[in-house]
């Protein structure tokens, strides 16, 4: 079993450039984003997501049987977000 425990995740508006924690894309300043706070295996962390890498990970999450164990900055940001202002930013095909 793994400890993971979630205290919160809510939306905020970022003040500073951050990292989504699923696909290790830039968060821009003045985007929404995700925050979420909590412990794992007894370490505190505090992630910034993308809504839809948020999404992606549920949905991996329910296919897992419910709990997101996942590998930071390696998941794949689901494509529907791709093409705005900051296109594939080194982007590897
Ligand atoms: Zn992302």
């Amino acid at each position: 079993m793994s400890g993971y425990h979630q205290f919160s995740c809510n939306q905020h508006t970022a003040r500073k450039r951050h990292r989504c924690a699923w696909c290790g894309q830039g968060i821009e300043i003045g985007e929404q984003y995700m925050r979420e706070k909590s412990v794992y295996d007894g370490a505190h962390q505090s992630h910034a997501w993308h809504f839809e890498c948020l999404d992606a990970c549920h949905d991996e999450a329910r296919e897992e049987g419910g709990t997101c164990e996942f590998t930071l900055y390696s998941g794949d940001r689901p494509s529907a977000a791709i093409g705005r202002s900051e296109s594939q930013a080194g982007g590897v095909a």
